[in-house]
Parts: C-alpha cells; sequence; structure tokens
C-alpha cells in the first residue's frame, strides 16, 4: 500500500527544537545527528477524537531508547508532553491525526561519528500530519531475504531511525508488487513485517513471535492485553514462516495501522477455516479502546 498525499497537511506547523515553524521553514541542520547517521530515536502516536492514545508507553519507549544511546539532555517528558500539545493546538488536529515523534542527538561542532561531536544536547521533532488509519482490508506479504536484526548485532528494542534493514526488505516486497515484507530472525523463526509486528490464529489460539528480534510494538501490547482480559489463549513463542501458510487468519499490527488482515504470504492464501472471525473481534475491542482510553488533548 502507497500512502497518498492529505492536501490538509499543506500548512501544517512542525515543532523542532524548542519552537514551532511552518512546514516548509521546520529544518534540521545537515549537521545533525540524523542525517549524519540515523543516530536518532522515534514514536508513532496516534490522535482519536480528542486522546493521545498510550502516550505514556509511547513516551517510556522513546525515554528508553534515548537512554540506551546514551544521548545526552534529554528533554523531561513533561518538556514532551508540552511540546505535543502545543503542535496539535497549532494545527488543531484532534483525530484523524498520526505524530511522528523523533529525538535526534543533535547538532554535531563537524562531521564524524563520535557522539562527543554533539554539544548542544538533542533535538526533539515533532510532526503531526492529518493521517486517518484508513488501510486496505487486507495485504499481501512476501517472505524478505533480509534478516530482523538480533540482539548479537543490534538491539530491535531500540526504536532507532537507522531503519535500513528494514528499508531493503520493504523494497524486495515493492519489487514482488506485494504490501509488506516478513522478516525473519537469525533462526529463520519469524519475527515480524519490515514495519509493523504479525500474529497469526490457528484453531483458537493467537501466536505471535518473542520479542528477541522485533520491536516490542505497543498495538502489539495491546493486542495481548485485549487476549487475556478476555480470555482469548495468546502464546508468545517461534513461529515458522510454514505455520503462518496454514493458519486460519493472519493479521498485522502498529500505530499506523492499527490491526490489518494479511490475505497471502509467499503466493499462499490465508484461507479462513472458521465462520467465526477472531481478528474481527480484536478489532473490535481495539476500537473500543481508542474510544475510551488516552491522554486528553489539553485545548
Ligand atoms: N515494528 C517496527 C519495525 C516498527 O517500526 C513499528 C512502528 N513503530 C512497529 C513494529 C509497530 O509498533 P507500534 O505498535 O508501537 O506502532
Amino acid at each position: 500500500m502507497l500512502q497518498q498525499y492529505d492536501k490538509r497537511n499543506n500548512d501544517i506547523q512542525i515543532w523542532v527544537g524548542d519552537q514551532l515553524f511552518a512546514r516548509n521553514e521546520a529544518k534540521v541542520s545537515v549537521f545533525d545527528s540524523t542525517v549524519q547517521g540515523g543516530d536518532a530515536v522515534w514514536e508513532g502516536v496516534r490522535i482519536y477524537d480528542g486522546k493521545i492514545f498510550c502516550l505514556d508507553k509511547h513516551l517510556n519507549r522513546l525515554m528508553a531508547s534515548a537512554k540506551a544511546m546514551a544521548f545526552a539532555h534529554i528533554p523531561t517528558k513533561a518538556f514532551i508532553v508540552d511540546a505535543l500539545m502545543q503542535t496539535l493546538k497549532a494545527n488543531n488536529q484532534k483525530d484523524e491525526t498520526h505524530v511522528r515523534l523523533t529525538l535526534s542527538r543533535g547538532l554535531k561542532i563537524t562531521s564524524g561519528m563520535d557522539p562527543r561531536l554533539n554539544q548542544f544536547g538533542s533535538t526533539l521533532i515533532i510532526v503531526a500530519e492529518w493521517k486517518p488509519p484508513v488501510y486496505p482490508p487486507s495485504i499481501k506479504l512476501i517472505t524478505a531475504s533480509q534478516r530482523r536484526n538480533s540482539p548479537m548485532c543490534l538491539d530491535s528494542k531500540i526504536h532507532h531511525n537507522n531503519l535500513i534493514n528494514n528499508i531493503l526488505a520493504k523494497i524486495e516486497a515493492n519489487f514482488a508488487g506485494v504490501d509488506a515484507a516478513i522478516m525473519l530472525d537469525i533462526y529463520g523463526f519469524v519475527s515480524e513485517a519490515n514495519g509493523v509486528n504479525i500474529f497469526m490464529i490457528k484453531d483458537g489460539t493467537v501466536f505471535t513471535s518473542h520479542t528477541d528480534a522485533c520491536l516490542p510494538g505497543i498495538t502489539r501490547a495491546t493486542v495481548i492485553e485485549i487476549c487475556k482480559s478476555n480470555h482469548l489463549p495468546i502464546v508468545e513463542r517461534n513461529v515458522s514462516i510454514t505455520e503462518f501458510y496454514s493458519a486460519d487468519e493472519v493479521f498485522v499490527t502498529g500505530t499506523m495501522g492499527e490491526l490489518t488482515a494479511v490475505s497471502e504470504i509467499d503466493g499462499r492464501k490465508i484461507d479462513q477455516q472458521h465462520n467465526e472471525s477472531i481478528l474481527q473481534k480484536l478489532k473490535e475491542y481495539f476500537k473500543k479502546k481508542t474510544e475510551t482510553e488516552g491522554t486528553i488533548l489539553n485545548f
């Protein structure tokens, strides 16, 4: 699926550092760490009907990533929340909004890898775009040859901007004419798709991979929570691609697209075997959460 440009985003205000700029004026330096080495961490956050969904969980993950990367002068959560509220208020965005929250290691005094060259503290960037979660009813996947990082190489628990291995997997999907690519871990088990976590349902049980080699997604955690509180059996274990081929239902999860059904993997159709769709139930529970939970906007 290729996202389309939404004209409502022509005139949005974007937060960079400690102030708002008009879209065309919002810039970082060529000496910023994001440009120099993808040396930044990020979160995707969604606004539903006057509320920011799972804000605290996103901020905690952002802070944990920044700490793992040993960023200096990390803004406080209160500063980030205030900047986020100011940005949403400036754009009058109370719904249908996706926020890309980036924290870069900041400006360098000269080009180079060494974080000691970063002498101005980290840079906060908040891009809040009109982007309703409109996804196709189902998507097709292939398995990529590109593997997802293991903690032996680069821990996927750091939500960093150095997304090259996932981008290479997405390029494979594009060449294959499908929507996204499943990435295996270094042992050959399914880790996630290039930008979303992945689940399968078989004989009434929901399965997903451990988070050893994938991002511990917040939507993933919400789905697990929903299963547990509604007595739907949920198992986290190593799952192979062969098991996915003969699953009753497969779906992917992420803040951008919520829960999206998968109709085909590597040319194998995913045929729902039972009349009752568990995915449909999970979608309804998830919708209820987005309608009733979240941090209320202060404007
Ligand atoms: N995996 C990857 C690689 C991602 O970039 C994302 C999006 N942040 C996800 C999974 C989904 O995570 P979340 O549910 O927290 O949006």
